[in-house]
């Protein structure tokens, strides 16, 4: 199947035994509606329903089924920028608190979905000289501020370990919380995409969700949910492609290389996930379509086979979208009255987007904005046009 470098599989982590949720039909209502049910999502409503609030999220396609169930299962403390970089750009304080905020979310990832997570912790490798320079400064800036990070020199090459990262299924993850949701009371709906966003009422191919609030959890193709949001977000296509389980290699935890362009694990059952080469596509990946392309693609293979040094044969190939800032941080703000969007994770809202979506409902329900303030400030309310970068 995958012999293609076109081929399209489900990503590595299906095992096939999802129901589909049903379809929308008819106008319903809600005290909130969440849109889209990724990790993001699907955290946003069970902070709703402890809250009590009858909530209603709705899918283009089904649980999980944009980055969140596609991505490369990597839960990395921080955002999108290295810590000594997040240092530097927005100042000691707020660095420290997203990524001690980061690294107390991690457990609760797990917490809420038993047995998704390994915490066996993730290394930074470096790909030259110049990074290694890198990773010493991160490591220095890292010790300096009592955050947990080793020096690693070994077969992975020369770099960083940091103890309190982890790997999961986020397919499976997702899949726990949609369930225990639709348990908890939450009605969601698949196969439901918005079309428009009318004041507070959700208009959908079939029906009409009228809510009291409307949170928008979409990373990947957010712009094209809330169109006064394109010029501050920007949507990539990210590639992956996963080979059949193997001894050729041991990878104990996961890697990513090169700033993060190359990531890859070893899932318990010896299959290597590797996803990256983004570049390598250049301005074709700056892309809404979730398609593999054959460039990336056997850029991936090539790669698994030189640098990871595995011949085991590829079975799933896959791709998905994930939208980038300017900044680096996240969007989380009301952009319209009673409308809230969360995204914009830059590759890396595993653990940033349940973040956002604890921070959007104390904002939105408790009227507590300080903690993404605290956090993510210079995009809460910032009406910024950004200049040069979308155009690159
Ligand atoms: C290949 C890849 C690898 C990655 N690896 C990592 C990693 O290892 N670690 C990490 O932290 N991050 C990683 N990321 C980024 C991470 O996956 C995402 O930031 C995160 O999963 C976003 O989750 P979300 O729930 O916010 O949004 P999404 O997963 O983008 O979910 C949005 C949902 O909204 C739905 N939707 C979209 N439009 C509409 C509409 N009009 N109407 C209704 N529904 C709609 C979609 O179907 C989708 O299910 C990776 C991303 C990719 C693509």
């Amino acid at each position: 199947m995958t012999g293609s470098l076109l081929a399209d599989t489900a990503p590595v982590w299906d095992d096939g035994r999802w129901t589909p949720l049903p379809t929308l039909h008819g106008d319903v209502s809600a005290d909130a509606v969440v849109i889209g049910l990724g990790g993001s999502g699907l955290t946003l409503i069970e902070e709703l329903l402890r809250r009590d609030e009858r909530v209603i999220g709705i899918d283009a396609h089904d649980v999980a089924a944009g980055a969140a169930g596609r991505n490369g299962g990597f839960l990395l403390a921080g955002a999108y920028d290295f810590y000594h970089d997040a240092v530097r750009r927005y100042g000691r304080e707020r660095a420290r608190a997203i990524y001690a905020a980061t690294l107390e979310e991690i457990p609760r990832i797990a917490e809420a979905a038993p047995g998704t997570v390994r915490p066996v912790g993730s290394k930074r490798i470096a790909a030259n000289a110049a990074e290694i320079r890198d990773c010493r400064e991160q490591l220095a800036m890292m010790q300096a501020d009592g955050l947990p990070a080793e020096w690693y020199e070994g077969t992975d090459g020369v770099g960083l370990f940091i103890p309190t990262d982890g790997a999961f299924d986020p397919l499976t993850r997702c899949r726990m919380l949609a369930a225990r949701a639709r348990r908890d009371g939450a009605t969601l709906f698949a196969k439901t995409r918005v079309d428009a966003i009318e004041g507070t009422r959700v208009l959908t191919p079939h029906g009409v969700i009228h809510a009291g609030r409307v949170f928008v959890a979409v990373d990947g193709k957010l712009e094209t949910v809330l169109p006064e949001l394109v010029g501050r977000v920007r949507t990539a296509r990210l590639q992956m492609l996963a080979c059949a389980p193997t001894a050729e290699v041991r990878i104990p935890c996961p890697v990513y290389y090169r700033g993060g362009y190359e990531y890859w694990q070893q899932l318990p059952d010896g299959r290597i996930a590797l996803g990256g080469l983004r570049d390598h596509g250049g301005m074709e990946e700056w892309s809404l379509e979730p398609k593999p392309t054959a460039t990336v693609q056997s850029a991936l293979e090539a790669f698994l086979r030189s640098h990871i040094k595995v011949s085991a044969p590829v079975t799933h190939r896959w791709a998905a979208c994930a939208a980038y800032t300017e900044t680096g941080l996240p969007i989380l703000e009301q952009v319209r009255e009673h409308v809230w969007a969360l995204g914009g994770y830059s590759g890396t809202g595993n653990v940033i987007g349940a973040l956002c979506a604890r921070a959007a409902v104390s904002a939105a329900l408790d009227g507590d904005s300080a903690p993404a303030q605290r956090l993510f400030g210079e995009s809460w309310s910032a009406k910024v046009t950004h200049g040069g970068w979308l155009a690159q």
